[in-house]
């Protein structure tokens, strides 16, 4: 098949869903599988389904296009794009939103296409990436009432994205103040209340969830470890995904062993990849070399050799979505 190469053990994968899912649900917590960092390829999302994952969710709309099929709510999980409001009505039950003019776009794409579009509303924590300030809750709702073919379902809240707010009981403590201030204004229980991602694992069992009954959760399913302090999770795989690259020059340059692989920065994120042979140091990489020290290892390389490498999510990102790394599923 050649390479470079990503092996997807699908068994590993599937295994991670389930833990992660049976866990979540036995604290009262329903699962959003995320399929971003492969792409929501058709074959491994069904693998999340049929671990028994309540929701699938994907940043891009052409990604859920790929999963129309597969009968599972599916939630788009980036705000959306005025530009794409008709994709969004069509191809995701539900979206998550954080301004007015869209929903309201997406009000008139669902009444063109005589559809219901549900949304969740994201709020502002502290992570200062997307959501609405407390200030404007009032009159976001107050809007989104007078909309027809728009159905609020629920709230949410991002952390660790950006801001690198690490969530605690307080912090989802206040979310469930801000939960419950909404659903008093608006006469009614919400369904869906996500309250976070893999950031927000290691604390089930620890802190009172409050209100919270959702998680959306890429990262740990895909690669074993939760986020907020990188640790691995309990029962999980971190060998889920292998990357495979080739050396394609060997020579001792000052005192050290010096491999060149034929991958670079256009396929992956080069500080997010770990050798399994540990005594590997990977030195830098620039668009399509990467330069590893092979100098401590007890394994004799040569030229056309494959080294083998687990992968960070940015790795995982990028290596899933560069057309030059092929894709090799094991079942
Ligand atoms: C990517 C993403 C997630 C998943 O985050 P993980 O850390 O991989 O669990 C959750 N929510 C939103 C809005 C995202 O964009």
């Amino acid at each position: 098949m050649g390479y470079p190469k990503i092996i997807v053990n699908l068994k590993k994968i599937k295994h991670n869903a389930f833990i992660i899912n049976k866990k979540c649900n036995d604290y009262g917590i329903s699962v959003m599988g995320i399929t971003k960092s492969f792409l929501a390829d058709p074959i491994i999302t069904q693998i999340l389904v049929d671990s028994g994952i309540e929701f699938i969710g994907d940043s891009r709309i052409e990604n859920l296009k790929k999963i129309e099929h597969i009968k599972i709510p599916k939630v788009l999980i980036r705000i959306p794009m005025i530009s794409e409001a008709k994709d969004v009505v069509l191809i995701s039950d539900i979206s998550l939103n954080s301004e007015i003019k869209t929903i309201e776009a997406l009000n008139s794409s669902s009444k063109l296409h005589n559809k219901i579009h549900k949304i969740i509303l994201m709020i502002e924590m502290g992570d200062f990436r997307e959501g609405i300030l407390f200030n404007e809750i009032e009159n976001i709702l107050e809007k989104i009432k007078t909309l027809k073919h728009i159905d609020l379902i629920g709230v949410g809240t991002n952390f660790t994205c950006y801001g690198g707010i690490i969530p605690d009981g307080n912090k989802l403590k206040k979310f469930s103040e801000i939960v419950s201030f909404i659903e008093n204004k608006l006469q009614k229980n919400l369904k869906i209340i996500s309250g976070g991602n893999s950031s927000s694992l290691h604390l089930l069992g620890k802190v009172d969830f409050g209100k919270v009954n959702n998680l959306r959760i890429g990262e740990a399913i895909v690669l074993g470890q939760e986020t907020a302090f990188g640790q691995k999770v309990k029962g999980c795989f971190q060998d889920t995904f292998i990357l495979q690259a080739e050396i394609i020059e060997l020579k001792l340059k000052e005192n050290s062993l010096r491999a060149i692989l034929a991958l670079g920065k256009q396929d992956v994120d080069y500080e997010a990849l770990i050798p399994l042979d540990g005594s590997i140091k990977v030195i830098g990489a620039s668009s399509d070399h990467l330069i590893i020290d092979l100098s401590n290892s007890t394994t004799v390389y040569d030229i056309g050799d494959i080294i083998n490498f687990r992968m960070g999510y940015f790795s995982l990102l990028r290596g899933m979505t560069s057309p030059y790394i092929k894709k090799e599923l094991i079942y």
